[in-house]
């Protein structure tokens, strides 16, 4: 018998699912938490002294100590985004480092893209002459920034920022001191009996989203350009059907992806290659699956012999185990779902942790360390080997090679697109000015299960967009499942409105531009300011929009305060847990577009949330007289 469960737009997925009633994934648990706290749901409940919890009603509108909603909630929301901003640190701290270390020699792998380092040291005004040097100096730069007190600003925003925004944020008084000590006190701010200023929080708020949004996304995004080379536009194998049996198949969950770049180049050597050889495989593959995914496959050309494709987002991992066809989960970061670890136990999938702030319960912990790396290599290759030894004769595999597409257009940055469209963005400007192109939707962020079901939100929205002539960039775990519901395939042109399809077919392109990885939401948010640079206007003067329909986690508040603070217009198909305060609710939806030239809309239905985002598109055009 069928178990209730929720739904995905992705309807083969479904019936994969549906054809292992034994197996119990995050779609059969979401019914069964379907009826949600209100308290919790609207951020009214605090839990921050002993006196609590507390939980506000119109009854009884203060708490014990006399907090009241707008206190709660504001100390809530800014905690979520403390916590979301630390995660993207983390990356970003971890990434700097490899890259230091690389340089010094402690980190046996290549650097991949001495343009980029070129190109970062001429920024940060970096006059080393060796590679290495170079390498080790630019690092530094961003290390020193992050590890800067709060009551010294972030040298490097002044070099990363647009001018017009850095201007608003100095206004503003926003430009963050050290990013680190920023979210250590937003955590002292909220704690008991302190802040009790709900728009002093949420001015901290847009603090933690420029760190976030320069450093943990775009900084990230550039120096993992530098480790792994650059992404060049190509195209890729999608879904399950990439999961190939023959192969010892690994997957790697999280966001650090220079963690595994030893590891990348060593699965291809003929020594590793022998090794899986001896024991009946083919040789190595890494398949793809969350965000790490998404950023092997937008450097696919890069890894062509070590990466089989990318098989799905978050909520897609668990199935992707189910399919038997996994011999290894290496978590070294977030979207490893806990979910994951009853799968494996289930299908005997090992499972290892090389950063302990992703280590599962049933993990074996194999801590990452630069200077480690051949050790650390090793030891995940024979673990490799010998799951593959122990549980294949005895799983049974189940891949359904008919789910995907072969033909995913990837590779897409800031610059790739940039070199496409001629070396520079008058071409998509021409395309915007004409009418052919109304405007740009940047759909991004995670998947969840409660927007209408999985990734249901993000295809029907996408899908509503292209109809009306929009061209959307996607990043994040949403283009995980556009790409496996074929809207990133040049196929996808006939289901855009005729004067997009026309464009979409004339340059063999999609009508969603797939940046990969959410950390590359920093990159889609560069390519509006390329845009804006070339139009000389300010980001709040495009016709570009930023939804995150599905969003699920604090991270993606983080990324949500760095949109608003960009002044970008950004829907959320769920409100985020501020819903119990009007002041919050009436800055973040009413007030922000006076402030930052944000603006935060809500909407849980499709077609309204189209009809929203085109009109703001349509009236930023006609402002600039288009
Ligand atoms: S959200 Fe707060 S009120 Fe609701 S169940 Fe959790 S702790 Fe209790
Ligand atoms: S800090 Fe105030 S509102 Fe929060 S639990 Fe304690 S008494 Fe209640």
């Amino acid at each position: 018998m069928v178990k209730e469960r929720c739904t995905s737009a992705d309807c083969r997925l479904c019936e994969f699912l549906d054809s292992k009633p034994e197996l119990e994934t995050s779609f059969n648990r979401e019914p069964k938490q379907s009826v949600k706290c209100g308290f919790g749901k609207k951020g009214v409940c605090c839990r921050l002294c002993s006196n609590g919890p507390c939980r506000i009603t119109p009854k009884s509108p203060r708490g014990v100590c006399g907090a009241d909603a707008d206190t709660i909630v504001a100390r809530n929301f800014l905690r979520n985004v403390a916590a979301g901003a630390a995660c993207y640190l983390h990356v970003v701290e971890n990434t700097a480092n490899n890259l230091r270390e690389a340089g010094l020699g402690n980190y046996a792998t290549e650097l991949k893209g001495l343009e980029m380092l070129d190109e970062l040291a001429e920024l940060f005004d970096v006059e080393a002459e060796d590679v290495n040097e170079k390498a080790v100096q630019v690092a530094e730069k961003v290390l020193a920034d992050l590890y800067k007190p709060r009551y010294k600003k972030m040298e490097l925003v002044e070099k990363l920022a647009y001018s017009p925004r850095l201007k608003k944020w100095k206004e503003l008084d926003i430009i963050p001191g050290g990013a680190k000590s920023e979210v250590f006190d937003a955590l002292v701010k909220t704690s008991t009996n302190l802040s009790s200023d709900p728009v002093d929080m949420l001015m901290h708020v847009l603090n933690l989203g420029i760190s976030t949004g320069l450093y943990g996304l775009h900084m990230t995004n550039l120096l993992n350009d530098v480790m792994l080379g650059e992404p060049e536009i190509t195209q890729d194998k999608v879904g399950f059907k990439v999961v190939d049996e023959d192969y010892i198949n690994i997957v790697v969950t999280g966001h650090q992806h220079t963690m595994i770049a030893h590891l990348q180049d060593a699965l291809i050597t003929e020594e590793a290659t022998k090794m899986a050889q001896d024991v009946g495989a083919k040789g190595f593959k890494i398949v793809g699956s969350t965000c790490v995914g998404q950023d092997l496959q937008l450097r696919g050309a890069h890894y062509k012999d070590v990466f089989a494709g990318h098989a799905g987002n978050n909520y897609t991992s668990e199935a992707l185990l189910a399919t038997g066809g996994i011999d290894l989960v290496i978590s070294e970061f977030n979207c490893t779902i806990p979910g994951l670890e009853l799968v494996a136990e289930k299908y005997q999938v090992k499972m290892i942790a090389i950063d302990d702030v992703a280590k599962k319960t049933t993990a074996e912990m194999l801590k990452f360390d630069p200077a480690k790396a051949p050790e650390i290599t090793d030891k995940l290759i024979k673990a490799a080997v010998e799951s593959y030894q122990n549980r294949r004769s005895k799983i049974e595999i189940d891949i359904p090679k008919d789910h995907g597409y072969d033909d995913v257009v990837t590779g897409v940055s800031e610059k790739s697109l940039r070199k496409f469209l001629g070396g520079n963005y008058k071409a998509l400007i021409d395309l915007i000015a004409s009418g052919k192109i109304k405007g740009v939707a940047a759909v991004v962020g995670c998947s969840n299960l409660t927007a209408k079901g999985h990734d249901v939100f993000s295809v029907g929205l996408t899908k509503e967009l292209i109809k009306r002539d929009i061209l959307v960039l996607s990043a994040g775990c949403t283009t995980g499942g556009l790409e496996n519901c074929g809207l990133v395939s040049p196929s996808a042109a006939k289901l855009a409105g005729d004067n997009l399809r026309e464009v979409c077919e004339e340059l063999g392109i999609p009508p969603v531009l797939n940046f990969g990885p959410c950390l590359s939401i920093g990159r889609v948010e560069e390519v509006a300011v390329e845009l804006a640079k070339a139009l000389d206007v300010d980001l709040p003067q495009l016709p570009a929009v930023l939804s995150a329909p599905q969003w699920l986690e604090e991270q993606a508040l983080a990324d949500g305060a760095f949109g608003l603070a960009l002044g970008l217009p950004l829907h959320l198909a769920l409100p985020p847990f501020v819903t119990g305060s009007e002041i919050i609710v009436d800055t973040l939806t009413k007030n922000l577009p006076e402030i930052t030239g944000g603006q935060l809309i809500i909407d849980t239905e499709i077609e309204s949330a189209a009809d929203k985002l085109e009109e703001i598109i349509l009236d930023r055009r006609s402002g600039l007289g288009l």
